[in-house]
């Protein structure tokens, strides 16, 4: 019996892919067979090529979003020991 067992990754759990061009065939067969839009990215962690759902462009895109905001929920201007002077 010939079965392909892909290897996982230890940190996001996905399978690896060697090379690039192996993982955009699966992300293309991903569209044929399941209709996901799939994106491939390169693995800090293992140094190989995986898989995703999310467009790593747009996510990057939500995150320089979420910090910009909670930089300005915080006050900045506190006027401490400041007295005004009268003339
Ligand atoms: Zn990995």
């Amino acid at each position: 019996m010939h079965y392909f067992t892909p290897k996982r990754c230890a940190s996001s759990r996905k399978i690896i892919y060697h090379d690039k061009a192996q993982a955009e065939r699966a992300a293309r067969q991903g569209l044929i067979e399941r209709g996901a839009e799939l994106w491939v990215y390169r693995c800090e962690y293992c140094g190989g090529w995986h898989l995703t759902h999310h467009d790593p462009k747009e996510e990057h895109l939500l995150r320089g979003m979420g910090a910009q905001a909670t930089r300005q929920g915080k006050p900045r201007s506190r006027k401490r020991g400041f007295k005004p002077r009268r003339r």
